[in-house]
């Protein structure tokens, strides 16, 4: 009984349109009752702030997956665990929020490095071929499962999340850049400067003096390590790294290579095979003659057992002529 009133109120709360949710709250006064206290609770409590919870309400929004107060309440949680007890002074506690912001941050910022190097094999399409490394790996999920939706295009992607939906994705050979919202394309934690003031003071100069200067006073295989980093940043499609190797055969016994114990036969070994297989050759020869010239005479003779086979066969064929 509690697992179909559980059903029913999850399909009233992800209900994709008004009528889905008239339907589900139907369904659910016919397991509960009209004028059950279930019911009249759901009515005083719930219903009010329909428009904060169900699904179809909460779509018309751009909201980028953000629909509950999880992340804050895990955020709060993980603070409770820095802190250990709650009789630390001021400074502990101070010191505590620093480190979990601390491993936050790191942790943003290596789901960030992830979406930059991680090339998995289902974006490798023409399809992905502008967002590969450029846009969040999740954006990129969303993409794919929206791709693989089967059925009538609502576009809730397109309002909720700003990412191309199932019905502009079958236009699209290559998605554009342009169709997926900043959010998901900012892949680092520094403040992305603005791109209509002139840059000021923005120069490399300095820097390129200091390792001009390092170059200088560095030993040989320093400077190929120097020399290594900045080719890497002149050119990134040229790097040092290598195709895997072969994959080796794992099962089964391995082929033995072909090892001969014969030893390797010396200079007057080769003269007089050569000159035995001359002499073989030579006395050969008048043998060949002669049995080319017995192989022609036969030839040349009709066979005897031939010759009755056809007899048999015009026999047979005038028996099957005859009446019966
Ligand atoms: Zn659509």
């Amino acid at each position: 009984m509690w697992d179909d009133v559980k059903d029913a109120w999850n399909r009233v709360m992800y209900a994709e349109s008004a009528e889905e949710f008239n339907a589900g709250m139907n369904f659910l006064r016919s397991l509960v009752g009209e004028h059950s206290d279930l019911m009249n609770y759901i009515k005083e409590t719930w219903l009010p702030f329909k428009h904060k919870f169900v699904k179809y309400a909460i779509d018309r929004y751009v909201h980028m997956s953000n629909t509950t107060t999880n992340r804050v309440e895990g955020a709060h949680a993980k603070l409770k665990v820095c802190f250990k007890d709650s009789k630390n002074h001021m400074c502990a506690a101070g010191a505590a929020i620093h480190r979990c912001t601390l491993l936050q941050h790191t942790r943003i910022n290596a789901a960030f490095q992830a979406s930059i190097f991680i090339r998995e094999h289902t974006f490798k399409e023409k399809l992905y071929d502008n967002l590969r490394g450029v846009v969040s790996r999740y954006a990129l999920m969303l993409i794919a499962k929206e791709k693989a939706r089967i059925g009538k295009c609502g576009c809730t992607i397109r309002r909720t999340h700003d990412l191309p939906c199932s019905c502009r994705l079958g236009m699209m050979t290559t998605i554009p850049l342009t169709q997926v919202d900043q959010h998901w394309r900012r892949l680092t934690s520094i403040s992305a400067p603005d791109e209509s003031q002139p840059v000021l003071g923005l120069s490399i100069a300095t820097e390129l003096e200091v390792i001009a200067k390092m170059f200088k006073e560095a030993n040989v295989s320093r400077r190929q390590a120097i020399k290594e980093r900045l080719r890497e940043i002149a050119y990134p499609d040229q790097n040092s790294m290598c195709p895997p190797p072969n994959k080796l055969p794992t099962r089964g016994r391995p082929n033995e290579p072909k090892a001969s114990t014969r030893r390797i036969p010396c200079s007057w070994e080769n003269v007089v095979a050569i000159a035995g297989s001359k002499q073989a050759s030579n006395s050969s020869a008048p043998q060949d003659k002669a049995r080319k010239t017995r192989s022609e005479k036969w030839k040349s003779i009709p066979s005897k057992q031939s010759a009755p086979k056809k007899r048999s066969k015009r026999i047979a064929s005038n028996s099957a002529k005859l009446p019966p």
